[in-house]
């Protein structure tokens, strides 16, 4: 299943580069080797190119294929709903419903409003927080993303470490994104978490935490860590927010926050959700997000559209129903995958560890063990991780050059022992 020609994906990012910045609509797709790769079609676990290369597929659209490419569920719920209606700018049946699903599924949510992409549902996260406290500031975590839309890409993945409070963009040109609203703290450290909320306490309306820190290396919170934050927001009155944007419904079907038994007063989700379709969420405790009812602006033109919330019902039916078997067989095959991954690297003398949370793998390449911090990660070399991440795709392995790995319900053994001898041949051309 080797990748033996990309001329038409080569042919197709210069055409498009003439007409688009960069021949890609979101930048991090602009990065992948041996070259962005364009896509005909997908189905279960597999992706094709326009060059007829077959992948099996770890980048998951980014995440949201939790059940894989085109699951029948979720096609044919969007197929029935296509046939009568697309977008009502007006209330639907199927959004009560949805809200009702979260509810039941996500343990601290007891109110929900629906939005499209993540990066949105985190402004409306923020900006109900502001309201219910009446406060102006956020405190972030390096390393921690959540969304591309200002102030939040301060310090966010790629960033140096050890900065200090004061927010600082990833990208230099973008300074103005950055303001005095935000304050940044490292990850897994109470003391400092405790001594940012003792000096601006009073002023902070959210403390934003990727739950499990996906993007800042897939570094699990150390034990206790996630409890004493929850004590911190709640001596200081703010408001502590899980962005579960890629934990949510994938590490359990109440996230990041069922597998870990603490619960957020507001939560981000989107990706799972969907299955594809655009559709993002701010879940919350009813008493916070009352704000929402009158205090303040929440819009949005395709908000509860009909092929969104249909597929999100959809999908949500699917992960409930195989609450104790889908999750079980999820766990299964990213431990197969994961120890895989690390017995080959044992055997080649690589450095190379999977970090694995839910089904999720992160590879780090010649990082200290054990992986705790956002410091921790940066020690990691991105160089031969970028090399063994390009010789898995010529090997027919789609995956992203950062080594976050997405596992699905459509993955199979047989992918699983497809992708290890890939990693192993990848392995052998990245030593040799
Ligand atoms: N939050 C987290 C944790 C994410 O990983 C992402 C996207 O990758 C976002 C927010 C932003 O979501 P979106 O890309 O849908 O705007």
């Amino acid at each position: 299943m080797n990748a033996e020609s990309f001329s038409g994906s080569e042919r197709y990012l210069h055409r498009a580069h003439q007409v688009i910045p960069r021949g890609v609509n979101s930048s991090r797709r602009a990065v992948l080797r041996p070259t962005p790769l364009a896509f005909t079609g997908a189905r279960g676990s597999r992706i094709t190119d326009i060059d007829g290369n077959e992948y099996v597929d770890y980048v998951a659209g980014y995440g949201p294929m939790l059940l894989g490419h085109q699951p029948p569920e979720v096609v044919e719920a969007v197929r029935t709903q296509l046939a009568v209606g697309v977008l009502y700018g007006g209330q639907h049946e199927a959004e009560a419903e949805l809200a009702e699903r979260i509810v039941r599924m996500v343990p601290s949510a007891e109110r929900v409003l629906l939005n499209v992409t993540g990066s949105e549902a985190v402004q409306a996260a923020l900006r109900i927080a502001r309201a219910a406290t009446g406060r102006r500031k956020t405190v972030k975590f390096e390393g921690h993303y959540h969304g591309w839309i200002d102030p939040m890409t301060a310090n966010g993945p790629g960033s140096p470490a050890g900065t200090g409070p004061a927010p600082r963009p990833v990208i230099a040109a973008d300074h103005d994104v950055v303001g005095p609203e935000i304050l940044v703290c490292p990850w897994n450290d109470p003391e400092a978490l405790a001594g940012l909320l003792a000096r601006h306490g009073a002023d902070v309306a959210a403390v934003i935490m990727e739950p499990v820190a996906v993007n800042g290396g897939n570094l699990w919170a150390d034990d206790g860590y996630l409890a004493t934050a929850r004590r911190l927001c709640e001596r200081h009155g703010c408001l502590l927010v899980f962005d579960e944007v890629v934990t949510g419904f994938r590490l359990a079907p109440g996230g990041a926050q069922q597998r870990t038994g603490v619960t957020p007063d507001l939560t981000v989700l989107a990706k799972a959700l969907g299955s594809g379709f655009p559709i993002s969420a701010v879940a919350g405790r009813a008493e916070v997000m009352r704000v929402a009812e009158h205090t303040i602006g929440h819009a949005g033109t395709y908000n509860g559209n009909a092929l969104s919330v249909v597929a999100a019902n959809a999908t949500l039916d699917v992960l409930e129903a195989g609450q104790d078997s889908l999750y079980p067989r999820l766990d299964r095959l990213t431990g197969q995958l994961a120890d895989g991954i690390e017995r080959l690297a044992a055997r080649h003398g690589a450095p190379l560890q999977a970090l694995r949370a839910g089904a999720l793998v992160r590879l780090h390449w010649d990082a200290p063990t054990p992986l705790r911090t956002y410091a921790d990660t940066l020690v990691g070399r991105t160089a031969p991780l970028r090399d063994f991440s390009e010789h898995m795709v010529r090997n027919g392995v789609h995956a992203r050059e950062t080594g976050l790995w997405y596992v699905s319900a459509a993955h199979t053994d047989d992918d699983v022992d497809r992708t290890l001898a890939a990693v192993d041949r990848a392995l052998t051309a990245v030593s040799s």
